[in-house]
């Protein structure tokens, strides 16, 4: 299994050339090409959500609780005093960071569902929803966020799959064939609770007509 820092620096190197070339091409424009950068990056880390103790987990539950307390402290700016504002923030940031990790450390199991191209497809889903909804992104960059936590992603398990193959030894490790899967089988009611949140995402997202006007806008730039 590749490390923290493999994963951040293999899914930071290609999603930041992917999102220059969005820039080069003129499909983005250069600070929402940063974002994709951040979008992608963030997908390379995703996967290991699950691995209790990991870096990644650790990252990730700080950006939610960080992203809890500014909903909260843009909440409090309009409705609430300063001293509200401030031990509500702080509730938040506490409240999400810790007991959310330890709740999903413990339904969790690492390399379990959520290591999956399904789970893939729903870290994506969240992002598009969350760009699209609380920054209130256009439609097309929503996707555009989506598809880079999606592919940032496929390319933790890809690595994670390389890394079980012994050079050395030229041979497999047991882990071989864990990293790397459609969904956990079988896992009959994680996998349905992904698919229940994937419909969520659907359903509270953008048109699917802003995605395929996103997907065609990709044909000329894989022929350059
Ligand atoms: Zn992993």
């Amino acid at each position: 299994m590749a490390d923290f820092k493999t994963h951040i620096q293999v899914a930071s190197l290609i999603s930041g050339s992917a999102a220059g070339t969005l820039a080069w091409a003129e499909l983005v424009s250069l600070p929402e090409s940063g974002l994709l950068w951040l979008a992608g990056s963030l997908g390379g880390i995703m996967p290991d959500i699950d691995a209790d103790t990991s870096r990644s987990m650790r990252i990730i539950f700080r950006l939610f609780a960080t992203l809890a307390t500014s909903l909260v402290l843009l909440y409090g700016r309009q409705y609430l005093s300063l001293p509200d504002t401030v031990l509500l923030g702080l509730v938040s940031y506490f409240g999400v960071r810790y007991p959310l990790s330890w709740g999903f450390a413990r339904l969790t199991v690492h390399r379990g569902s959520l290591h999956s191209l399904l789970a893939n497809l729903v870290f994506a889903g969240i992002g598009v929803t969350i760009s699209y909804r609380l920054f209130e992104l256009s439609p097309e960059l929503a996707w555009w966020v989506g598809i880079f936590i999606f592919f940032g992603a496929v390319i933790h398990l890809l690595l994670d799959e390389m890394y079980s193959i012994d050079l050395e030894g030229r041979r497999l490790k047991s882990s071989f064939g864990t990293a790397f899967k459609v969904m956990q089988w079988p896992a009959l009611l994680p996998n349905l609770a992904l698919l229940g949140v994937l419909a969520l995402c659907l359903w509270t997202g953008p048109s699917l007509t802003s995605l395929q006007l996103v997907l065609q806008q990709l044909w000329p730039v894989s022929y350059i």
